[in-house]
């Protein structure tokens, strides 16, 4: 298999070559029949000629193919290319974004250990951290993130990790990475960052002083709504320690096939990613001028509180927004979310399609939990056209 680095050498390449990442690197066609498109790898174990040959592979379990929830070539060149983009030495691939965070955190931290995380970070986060973790005496203080010194001033000498969300997934705000990131290395914690909303194409928080970086795959790097996955990237240390244990122990691995079909989705993956905040960018300014729109949160807006620090940290900005709705009451909200052709009724984002979730789908408005207004509607756009999606829009908020 061709090593991330020695093909860069071999290539003459520098790493900032993304086309070679999504459409070459790691593949080996010597071992698959020279066929184009590399097979998937469809089996749960190998075998070896001899027994010196399997102890050879039991020893080196984590990168020669021995057992599938180890490593299985299809997967492990998807690993490949996910390091690479992301900047890391290596990387894991989970079978969801959530199993990558869970691993990403129990990996470093044992009972009696703190743990400082931005509020309002996704959902299963904050239950993994609210919930789960307190059972195994690991506390965790949600914190305000937009101020780094927040950070600083929840720190106790027991906090093992800083864990980042930038931005998050439903009103976008920020954490400026490289302060968090000097904070933490001051003290000897560990930083990890959610970075799905932004893919390893529009921000590298490696670059920037963060230590780990989780995604879920499931969004952009798989982008077709049909494979859940998830990825954990880091430092060969950090990667390696995870896999001899939460990785091998909690089984959570994707299939090959499932592997295949997230290498299949990054050959695309540049050309979706621009093709959406192209035309969220125009959504979102459509949006902001439209007098049926209280707000629009979308980073690279100017109206947006965070937006010099969005501009500084991260190269664009993705096609997941959220707007509030000029309306004088929940039913309202729904007539216009009731009345789009165009953006399905989902969760989840990242795919071709574009999406819309109302918040008054989960928060009771009689009983607001103060945290999410009841007149806010996550929008994703998709690789639709974006001037049908802008139609499709005015004609709903007309409802409003
Ligand atoms: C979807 C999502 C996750 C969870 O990923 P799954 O693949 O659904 O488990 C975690 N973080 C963010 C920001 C997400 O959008």
């Amino acid at each position: 298999m061709c090593g991330y680095l020695s093909c860069l050498k071999r290539t003459g390449m520098d790493r900032a070559d993304l086309s070679f990442i999504l459409n070459h690197l790691g593949e080996d066609r010597e071992a698959g029949y020279r066929a184009v498109v590399p097979p998937i790898v469809q089996s749960g174990n190998f075998t070896y000629p001899n027994v010196a040959g399997l102890r050879a592979a039991m020893r080196q379990e984590f990168d020669r193919p021995v057992y599938t929830r180890g490593a299985n070539p299809t997967v492990t060149m998807v690993r490949r290319k996910l390091a690479a983009l992301e900047h890391a030495e290596d990387a894991l691939l989970f079978g969801s974004g959530s199993a990558a965070m869970a691993a990403g955190i129990l990996g470093f931290v044992k009972a009696g250990d703190h743990i400082v995380c931005v509020k309002k970070p996704y959902s299963w986060t904050a239950k993994l951290l609210g919930h789960l973790l307190p059972r195994f005496n690991v506390e965790t203080d949600f914190i305000d993130g937009t101020n780094p010194e927040n950070f600083r001033k929840a720190a106790r000498p027991n906090t093992r990790m800083f864990i980042t969300e930038s931005p998050n997934s439903v009103t976008f705000e920020l954490q400026d990475l490289r302060a968090v990131a000097a904070i933490a290395k001051e003290r000897g914690i560990l930083t990890l960052c959610d970075n799905s909303y932004s893919s390893p194409l529009f921000q590298n928080p490696i670059d920037l002083g963060i230590d780990l970086v989780a995604h879920s795959g499931t969004k952009y790097l798989n982008g077709h709504s049909d494979v859940v996955c998830g990825v954990l990237a880091g430092s060969r240390e950090h990667i390696r320690q995870v896999m001899a244990g939460e990785f091998m122990t909690l089984g959570a691995i994707p299939s090959p096939h499932d592997a295949w079909l997230v290498m299949r989705g990054l050959r695309t993956l540049e050309l979706r990613a621009h093709r959406s905040a192209d035309s969220a960018e125009k959504v979102a300014r459509f949006l902001e001028a439209h007098p049926k729109v209280k707000q629009v949160n979308w980073p690279f807006l100017e109206s947006f509180p965070q937006h010099g620090l969005a501009k500084r940290q991260m190269k664009r900005c993705a096609g997941l927004m959220s707007i509030r709705v000029a309306a004088a009451d929940v039913a309202a909200v729904e007539r216009f979310c009731d009345t789009l052709q165009r953006f399905l009724l989902a969760v989840s984002w990242g795919g071709y399609e574009s999406l819309q979730f109302p918040t008054a789908a989960v928060v009771d408005p009689a009983a607001p939990s103060g945290e999410l207004p009841w007149d806010l509607v996550r929008l994703y756009v998709g690789l639709e056209d974006p001037e049908v999606l802008m139609r499709d829009l005015d004609q709903a908020l007309a409802k409003v």
